[in-house]
């Protein structure tokens, strides 16, 4: 099996991120719970894509891509943090967005805006077409240019998780469980098999905020992160643990996400954001509450950022 270190990445954050204990939430609770601040990783307002973004940038630069070319909804927060690392690393972004979500020019619009992106949006829901548009507007232009996923949700992406997990061992604290929101699935798939890797004893729960096949999606990018890796890394379909968030949909606040970004922000003077963290951090609170969590466990919530979101749409 390769070692992380082998595989290309470039710097674009700061690593480690701190590990704090929530004090407030933990009384509240009858439970030891953490986050993990990947809120904090350094470039844009942070959040869980650098992390992927660093190995998948290396690639593009690898191919000399001048282009890069990545999508989401309206509001993502993976095609901001892409066109921030883009412009860091002196190639273009372009943004081919889902006309769907909070198209106004706030939240990531804004900040795309702010670093003179070129932002387009089409109107459909799969993202097969814009891939092809990629294509499209990649030839077009005569430049070499390099697509990431929606999400950066592929194999090579999820490696940024794995390193996620890596510090937190190295952070020599024991997690009884690890809790991260799930959106395009990376995430989860990266600290799924970090666990497997690096903390055996820690148990993982995605909690889902979009309503999709994820016990399709997960095996695919934990399947390519292995071969990437070469690894011979078994990670059985009952250890991938999901909890279900969304409410009434992907990017649709819900009861429980507005109050969970009230109790975080109430308690311990931190953002929770409408779209993933809020929904999440919401699942987090049932679970304890359904007695999940023992008075002595200890409980990591991987805090993976959004703070744009929460300019862009109405938690009221
Ligand atoms: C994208 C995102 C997630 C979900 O991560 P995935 O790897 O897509 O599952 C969670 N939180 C925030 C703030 C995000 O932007």
């Amino acid at each position: 099996m390769k070692s992380l270190n082998e595989i290309n990445r470039v710097t674009l954050g700061t690593f480690p991120t701190p590990i704090q204990k929530l004090e407030n939430i933990s009384r509240l609770l009858g439970t030891n719970v953490w986050v993990k601040r990947d809120d904090l990783t350094g470039i844009g307002l942070g959040g869980n894509k650098v992390r992927k973004l660093e190995f998948l940038m290396a690639e593009a630069r690898e191919q000399g891509a001048e282009i890069v070319f990545t999508t989401g909804q309206a509001q993502s927060n993976h095609a901001m943090l892409t066109a921030a690392c883009a412009r860091k690393m002196g190639m273009e972004p372009i943004l081919i967005l889902k006309k769907r979500g909070v198209m106004g020019r706030k939240g990531n619009l804004l900040l795309e805006a702010l670093m003179n992106t070129d932002v387009r949006f089409m109107d459909t829901d799969s993202y097969d077409d814009i891939y092809a548009e990629m294509d499209r507007v990649g030839k077009e232009s005569g430049k070499k240019y390099y697509k990431i996923p929606c999400g950066g949700s592929n194999g090579l992406g999820a490696l940024g998780y794995i390193d996620c997990v890596k510090e937190i061992a190295d952070s020599g604290l024991h997690f009884d469980y690890i809790v991260c929101p799930e959106g395009s699935g990376g995430t989860h798939v990266g600290i799924a098999l970090g666990a497997k890797m690096f903390l055996p004893d820690t148990t993982v729960i995605g909690a889902m905020v979009d309503d999709c096949s994820f016990e399709e999606i997960t095996p695919e990018i934990m399947r390519e992160a292995c071969r990437i890796l070469e690894a011979d890394v078994t990670v059985k379909d009952e250890d991938v643990l999901h909890v279900k968030a969304w409410g009434e949909g992907y990017a649709i606040p819900s009861e429980e996400g507005n109050n969970a970004i009230k109790v975080m922000a109430e308690n311990e003077g931190l953002f929770l954001d409408p779209v993933y963290t809020g929904k999440a951090f919401g699942a987090l609170l049932r679970l304890a509450k359904e007695g999940k969590f023992k008075p002595t466990d200890n409980v990591l919530f991987v805090y993976t950022g959004g703070a744009g979101g929460l300019f862009a749409i109405d938690t009221q």
